[in-house]
C-alpha cells in the first residue's frame, strides 16, 4: 500500500515529481503519524514545514 502513490495527500499528491520521488514516508509518519501525509522535508512542502515549526513552538500536538 505504501508503494501506491495514489493514496498520498497534497502536496505530494499532485506533485509533478510524485512518481520519481513520492517523499519520505518515514518522515511523514514521524511528524504527522500518517504515512500518506506530505513530506515536510521537501522544499515544495515548505509551507508544511513552517506550520510544523509554529506548532512545535506552541507545543501543539501535531496529529
Ligand atoms: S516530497 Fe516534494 S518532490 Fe517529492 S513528491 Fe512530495 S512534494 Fe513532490
Amino acid at each position: 500500500m505504501t508503494r501506491n502513490k495514489d493514496f498520498l495527500e497534497p502536496n505530494c499528491k499532485g506533485c509533478k515529481y510524485l512518481y520519481t520521488c513520492g517523499g519520505c514516508r518515514d518522515r511523514a509518519y514521524n511528524y504527522y503519524k500518517n504515512i500518506f501525509a506530505p513530506d515536510p522535508g521537501c522544499i515544495i512542502n515548505r509551507n508544511y514545514w513552517l506550520k510544523l515549526q509554529n506548532d512545535l513552538r506552541k507545543g501543539y500536538d501535531l496529529r
